[in-house]
C-alpha cells in the first residue's frame, strides 16, 4: 500500500532582513526574526530553501504609486527615523531590505507557478499588509502580498487570486488596494476594535469589487475554536464561490496566545488547522498553489513555534 507523498514546500528566510533596524524597544525587531530563522533552520531538509531576489521599482509599482516609492527612497536617503507617511521606523538599510522582501515573495510565486513547489512560506520583514498604494504605516513599507497578487494577474495572466489574512490586525492596505478589484478576493480575520481601526463586517468591497472583500472581526480574548467556526461558516464557502486560481496568505502570528500586541488566544494548532483548510481549498481550486507571507507576530518564541506549525501543515495532503 503506497502512502501519498507530502506536498513539496519551500521556505525562504535570510539574514538580510535583520538589517532593517527598528531600534532596541520596537516589537517588530530583528530579534523576533532571529528566533524565527533559527526555528526554520532546524526544519528537516525536505523543506526546500528558496532563494530571494531584489524587487525592481517596476515590481513595486504593481501595487504602489510612483510618488510613494520616491517618498520611501528620499526618507531613507535623508536618514529619517520614520517614514513621513506613518508610524513606520526606518533606518539607512530599510529601502533595500523592503525591496528584498517584496522580491522574495515574487520569486516564491514564480517557483510555485512553474510547478517546482506546491507552496512557499516567505519569512520576510518589514511586514506589508498595512501599506496602501500611497502610504506606508503600521511598521509596513511595501505591501508584498498586494504586489504578488498583481504579479499573478498581470504577468502570469491569472483571472482570480484570493488573499487570506489572519494577522490579528486588519490588513487595511491590502483591502484598500483591491477594494474595487473583482479579480482579488480579500478575506481578513482580525481582532475587532484595535489598530488600524478599520475592517468592519459591513464593508464588502465597492463598485466592480462589491462582494470580493470579507471582513471577519473577532471579539477580544476569543480563541481558536471560535475562529475555526467562523472559517467553516464563512471563509471556506466564500473561497468556494470565488474559485481562486492562487491562494496568498498574509500570515501574521500575533493572534497567538501570549502575543504582547494582540488579544486573541489562538494556539499553534489553530494556525495548523487554518493552514489545512487553506491547503484543502488550494487543492480544490488552485492546483494546490499557495504562497504564505509573514506579517506580524511579536513574541519571538510564539512566532517561531506558530510559524513552524504553519509550514508543517502546508506539507499535508488533506
Ligand atoms: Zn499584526
Amino acid at each position: 500500500m503506497s502512502r501519498r507523498k507530502p506536498r513539496r514546500v519551500g521556505i525562504h528566510f535570510d539574514a538580510c532582513y535583520e538589517r532593517h533596524d527598528t531600534g532596541p524597544w520596537h516589537p517588530e525587531s530583528p530579534a523576533r526574526y532571529r528566533a524565527l530563522s533559527a526555528a526554520l533552520e532546524d526544519l528537516p531538509d525536505t523543506f526546500v530553501k528558496v532563494p530571494g531576489r531584489k524587487a525592481t521599482p517596476e515590481d513595486i509599482l504593481l501595487a504602489h504609486a510612483p510618488w510613494y516609492l520616491d517618498i520611501v527612497r528620499q526618507d531613507v536617503e535623508n536618514f529619517a527615523d520614520q517614514l513621513r507617511t506613518g508610524d513606520t521606523v526606518i533606518c539607512p538599510e530599510s529601502y533595500d531590505v523592503a525591496l528584498e522582501a517584496s522580491g522574495a515573495v515574487l520569486q516564491a510565486v514564480d517557483f510555485v507557478m512553474r510547478g517546482e513547489l506546491a507552496a512557499v512560506f516567505c519569512a520576510v520583514r518589514p511586514p506589508g499588509h498595512h501599506a496602501t498604494a500611497e502610504r506606508g504605516m503600521g511598521f509596513c513599507i511595501f505591501n508584498h502580498v498586494a504586489i504578488a497578487a498583481r504579479h499573478l494577474l498581470l504577468r502570469h495572466h491569472l483571472g482570480r487570486v484570493a488573499i487570506v489574512d489572519w494577522d490579528v490586525h486588519h490588513g487595511n492596505g491590502t483591502e484598500e488596494i483591491f477594494r474595487e478589484d473583482p479579480q482579488v478576493l480579500y478575506i481578513s480575520l482580525h481582532e475587532a476594535g484595535i489598530y488600524p481601526f478599520t475592517g468592519i463586517a459591513e464593508e464588502r468591497g465597492r463598485g466592480a469589487g462589491e462582494g470580493t472583500t470579507l471582513h471577519l472581526p473577532l471579539p477580544k480574548n476569543s480563541g481558536g475554536p471560535e475562529a475555526l467556526r467562523v472559517w467553516d461558516e464563512q471563509v471556506t464557502p466564500t473561497l468556494d464561490a470565488f474559485q481562486p486560481e492562487f491562494l496568498l496568505i498574509s500570515a501574521g502570528f500575533d493572534a497567538r496566545e501570549n502575543d504582547p500586541v494582540g488579544d486573541l488566544r489562538w494556539t499553534d494548532e489553530t494556525f495548523a488547522e487554518m493552514t489545512r483548510r487553506c491547503v484543502s481549498t488550494a487543492q480544490k481550486w488552485c492546483r494546490g498553489r499557495i504562497v504564505s507571507v509573514l506579517e506580524g507576530g511579536y513574541s519571538p518564541e510564539g512566532l517561531a513555534s506558530a510559524a513552524v506549525s504553519h509550514v508543517k501543515a502546508l506539507t499535508e495532503i488533506p
